[in-house]
């Protein structure tokens, strides 16, 4: 089992390809949110669509969902993106079901094709997740981790993290995208072996990510097992100075086995 981060930056990234993660289990991959950068994020580590089984979409902000009507098309007009007997083949879309109506709101426009009806079956073989329902991919069970992405008028918009336990028996916990809210995850902090955190490293804050300024406070033993991702273009502060594993850098792939 091999975590890669094909992008490691934030959503207004130049440099870093926004942050998007290839998790590979047994030969078989699975594509971590497929931002608008994802693929020269993947053209930059020699991948492409062909090298994928699956995809999971923890929110719909572009930099985590803004590739997928490239995969939706050039993945259906590919007459080469076959399985081993010929026939086509379809990725796998995993994402909580409250995201499947807005996510093909956003995409329906650009995936209009001659003649066909279109919806998100016509791309992908969907797995609409139920809340606190895992979902399996190559024989190991994820459990989505609704986090506290904004809030809007008054609700709670979400981002679903991942929480599963590696080959090698840890425990592994990505947030995708969460303001600085402990409280509200600390189950799977206490619980996580390892843990990656986005982290915004602005000078300005957004609110809707954990800031490095506010993470710099947590508990010692917390941020030793913290990688810290979905940066900000300029120089980073000393992340191992201040008590965490560091920042992952782009490319950087964790062997899990
Ligand atoms: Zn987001
Ligand atoms: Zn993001």
């Amino acid at each position: 089992m091999k975590l890669t981060f094909i992008g490691v930056g934030g959503a207004f990234t130049r440099k870093y390809y926004q942050s998007n993660m290839v998790l590979e289990i047994d030969g078989k991959r699975m594509l971590i949110d497929a931002g608008s950068d994802a693929r020269h994020a993947l053209h930059a580590l020699g991948m492409w669509y062909q090298d994928l089984h699956a995809v999971y979409i923890s929110h719909l902000h572009a930099d985590h969902a803004g590739g997928m009507e490239w995969l939706s098309l050039a993945t259906y007009f590919d007459p080469t993106f076959v399985d081993g007997s010929g026939a086509k083949r379809k990725l796998d879309l995993f994402l909580r079901s409250s995201l499947r109506e807005d996510l093909w709101g956003m995409l329906k426009g650009g995936c209009g094709i001659q003649n066909i009806k279109t919806s998100l079956r016509t791309f992908f073989n969907l797995h609409s997740l139920a809340a606190n329902r895992p979902f399996k991919f190559n024989g190991v069970s994820f459990r989505t981790v609704q986090t506290v992405h904004f809030v809007d008028d008054t609700e709670i918009v979400p981002s679903f993290g991942l929480f599963w336990t590696a080959a090698n028996g840890k425990k592994v916990f990505l947030t995708t995208d969460t303001q600085f809210s402990p409280s509200s995850i600390q189950t799977f902090y206490n619980a996580a072996d390892i843990i990656f955190h986005d982290c915004e490293t602005s000078p300005f804050r957004t609110g809707v990510h954990a800031h490095y300024e506010d993470m710099k406070n947590l508990p010692a033993k917390l941020k030793a097992r913290m990688w810290l991702y979905h940066y900000f273009d300029t120089p980073l502060p000393d992340a191992k100075a201040d008590g965490f594993a560091g920042f992952v850098r782009q490319g950087q792939a964790f062997d899990l086995n």
